[in-house]
């Protein structure tokens, strides 16, 4: 494969930025990542790889490690406030836990591990300008003042987007759907709670998932509704230390072993705080710039799908790359016929099932309690998230490419 006088830049050093990199450089692409963090980032609960993102880590030589990283969760038990159990859901391919779950930091971590000799991973810096040439990008970042040229820039920088935003201006704006939905996530490494995720509900759209992390510790995923009065006041804390207090009283009084979860979430360094929302994009690319994973297509925490979609979708640009090295517009249209399918379904959340995770009375509590005891004993979970897994799409095969 030919390389290209000017570098590629990903903004971004999380799953998709990472993985795209590995991709460009085994195809001869140079590219360096700006990555806004200091470093890379520790927080995340589990994510999930799904279906084809299976093949993709498989094809990246890293599923051995990913294997081994496994949280080793079997499955979630929903309970009530005593810790009572109503239905057990065990781990599978269409499952609320998928057969194979990692950490995202130790995802990020085995992804950096296999790039950090080629690739150049420039921290604590994010471009703030772009100006597109003929035959060029130039970018300006923001920290170190210095303009370069780049023959494309790929926007992996998250939901939150800052390349969405210098390059679809107004478009951007209403691409960000929010879905009404607030998340805090932590780790509690000492705290050891067994192989089985418990999943709580309380009232007011409340819910909690404390899951194992594979290393004898606990993640904890606290998310209400911000769609639903008194708990939308509460999605507008600012510091760390305000969504910590806030979180605390937020969840004072739902039970169980949560006062203990609270407890170690004040002293915890790594509370990860976001607003669920989607991005909805007419066209996933400008010119020479095009966006990747979240960035481009965000499908939120509630499918499931955005780790799976990051991974195939860093594949696939970089495929198409490597197709067209001299017409990125083409590789980026190419790209994003193959895949809008894809991420399409991986987007498609039903209303109903913010609502049947995040109940707001004991009424929709206790049909919450029914359904996942009618669940546990005929294996519903399988019907019920299967419509969302983009499962059966065909995705075109880079094979040939790949080979040598
Ligand atoms: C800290 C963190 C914790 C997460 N925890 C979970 C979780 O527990 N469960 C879950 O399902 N999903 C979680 N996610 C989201 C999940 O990682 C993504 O949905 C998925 O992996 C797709 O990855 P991505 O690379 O597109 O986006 P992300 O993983 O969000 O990565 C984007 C990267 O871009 C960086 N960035 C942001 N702005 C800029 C900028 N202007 N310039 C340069 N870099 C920038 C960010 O620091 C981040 O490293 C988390 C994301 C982050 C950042």
């Amino acid at each position: 494969m030919q390389q290209q006088q000017l570098p590629v830049l990903i903004c971004g050093g999380g799953i998709a930025g990472l993985a795209l990199a590995y991709w460009l450089h085994r195809g001869g692409r140079h590219c360096i990542i700006v990555e806004r963090s200091p470093s890379l980032r520790p927080s995340g609960q589990n994510i999930d790889i799904r279906g084809l993102a299976r093949d993709v880590i498989s094809w990246m030589g890293i599923d051995g490690s990913v294997k081994r990283s496994s949280t080793m969760e079997v499955g979630k038990h929903m309970i009530d406030q005593s810790g009572r159990i109503w239905g057990s859901h065990p781990a599978q391919p269409n499952g609320f836990t998928a057969e194979l779950e990692i950490l995202r930091s130790d995802l990020a971590h085995i992804l950096q591990e296999v790039v950090k000799d080629d690739v150049k991973i420039i921290y604590g810096d994010y471009i703030d300008d772009i100006v597109e040439k003929e035959d060029r990008v130039t970018v300006h970042f923001h920290e170190s003042k210095e303009s370069q040229d780049f023959s494309v820039v790929i926007g992996a920088d998250g939901v939150g987007s800052k390349t969405r935003s210098i390059v679809f201006g107004e478009e951007a704006l209403s691409a960000y759907r929010p879905i009404g939905l607030h998340q805090g996530f932590f780790s509690l490494p000492s705290l050891d709670m067994g192989p089985w995720a418990r999943w709580l509900q309380a009232p007011g759209g409340r819910s909690i998932l404390a899951r194992p992390n594979g290393k004898g510790g606990t993640t904890v995923l606290m998310g209400f509704t911000t769609s639903h009065g008194s708990t939308n006041k509460r999605a507008q804390w600012k510091s760390m230390e305000q969504v910590k207090v806030g979180l605390a009283e937020l969840y004072g009084d739902v039970g169980w072993e949560v006062p203990k979860l609270i407890e170690g979430m004040m002293t915890c360094d790594d509370l990860y705080f976001s607003e669920a929302a989607q991005i909805h994009l007419r066209s996933w690319s400008r010119g020479r710039v095009v966006l990747l994973g979240d960035a481009a297509h965000c499908p939120t925490s509630m499918s499931g799908m955005g780790t799976s979609c990051a991974l195939v979708g860093a594949y696939v640009l970089a495929s198409e790359m490597c197709l067209h090295p001299f017409h990125p517009t083409e590789a980026f249209s190419e790209y994003e016929r193959v895949l809008r399918p894809y991420m399409e379904k991986a987007q498609e959340i039903k209303p109903w099932q913010v609502s049947l995770l995040h109940p707001q009375n004991m009424y929709q509590i206790w049909l919450g309690r029914g359904l996942s005891v009618l669940s546990s004993y005929l294996d519903l979970q399988k019907y019920l998230k299967r419509e969302i897994k983009p499962e059966g799409i065909e995705v075109k095969s880079y094979e040939d490419l790949w080979k040598s």
